[in-house]
């Protein structure tokens, strides 16, 4: 099989009747899937998740970002899924050593997620509070939640198939998936066209696995369409976590919390829970992480 860095391509169809993304992220997925150390089932949860926050951040602008997250009763507990406008992608999964018995030859992440929780959809758009918005679960497949999501929280109906598919060894193969809206005034024949191809189309992970990039799956699904390319992006697993964020993490709990690690004389390690990225500060470190909260406290009572 060729090798194919993970994209996504936006496009829209029919006269710009339809909006519509597709994203391969097969190596992020896989990458996530490493430092998550998850089991099949877990992985492909994580990596639906995480490529539907892609799909979703690139309908937003540069320096905007979106976070996915899913909490449901089965045993994966939560996964969530971060992603930028410029393709930086990561995700996070409560509980990564769940696998459960596939059900009709597919890995059941609905029952691992659970079909009573909530999918919750976070946008920072670079506004003093960031938009959320939040709807029951309808399968725990996350296509089909995001789905309604758009149609509840959005107003927009849309179409949305994301899958992954995970080999013997447990690493990722194939991962992907698309997102199709008809927008305001897309007439009732294009629309029932959209439904037939997809009704007649392979499983998204599916066709990345065949070898197709965003743009054919889009002109799978879009079939007869005009599909119309407005742009692509590299994506990525990137986390974005840092020293200095892991810095700030302290010194948010409190001289009393430091204070309390000093006297325990350890080093303190922060793990970043997307990443497993580990940060540790000596005794010293925290002790100079005090004195600057002490300078501050003095600075700003002057
Ligand atoms: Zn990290």
């Amino acid at each position: 099989m060729f090798e194919m860095q993970d994209h996504l391509i936006k496009a829209t169809a029919a006269g710009a009747m339809v909006r519509a993304v597709a994203a391969v992220t097969t190596d992020t997925i896989e990458e996530a899937r490493r430092r998550q150390g998850s089991l099949p089932t877990a992985t492909a949860a994580l990596g639906r998740v995480m490529t539907g926050a892609a799909l979703l951040a690139s309908l937003l602008k540069e320096g905007h970002k979106v976070t996915l997250q899913l909490k449901g009763d089965g045993p994966l507990k939560e996964v969530t899924g971060d992603a930028e406008f410029n393709g930086n992608i990561r995700g996070y999964v409560r509980k990564p050593q769940v696998h459960l018995p596939s059900r009709a030859g597919k890995l059941d992440v609905g029952g691992a997620i659970g079909t009573r929780g909530t999918l919750s959809v976070t946008k920072d758009v670079g506004l003093k509070e960031p938009y959320a918005g939040i709807v029951s679960l309808v399968t725990g497949e996350v296509g089909d939640d995001l789905s309604e999501y758009l149609l509840t929280s959005e107003q927009q109906p849309s179409a949305v198939a994301l899958g992954v598919l995970v080999g013997t060894e447990n690493s990722v193969m194939a991962a992907g998936g698309y997102l199709v809206q008809p927008l305001v005034g897309a007439e009732d024949e294009v629309i029932a066209a959209i439904e037939r191809n997809i009704a007649k189309a392979q499983p998204v992970s599916d066709m990345v696995h065949s070898g197709l990039d965003a743009r054919a799956i889009l002109e799978h699904v879009l079939a007869g369409l005009d599909v119309e390319i407005k742009g692509r992006q590299e994506l990525r697993f990137n986390c974005g976590c840092s020293r200095a964020r892991a810095e700030r993490t302290l010194i948010a709990l409190g001289p009393k919390e430091l204070k309390d690690m000093l006297a325990e004389g350890k080093d303190v390690e922060l793990n970043c829970n997307f990443c497993d990225e580990s940060y540790i500060f000596s005794i010293e470190d925290i002790r100079s992480i005090l004195e600057e909260i002490k300078k501050r406290w003095v600075i700003h009572s002057s």
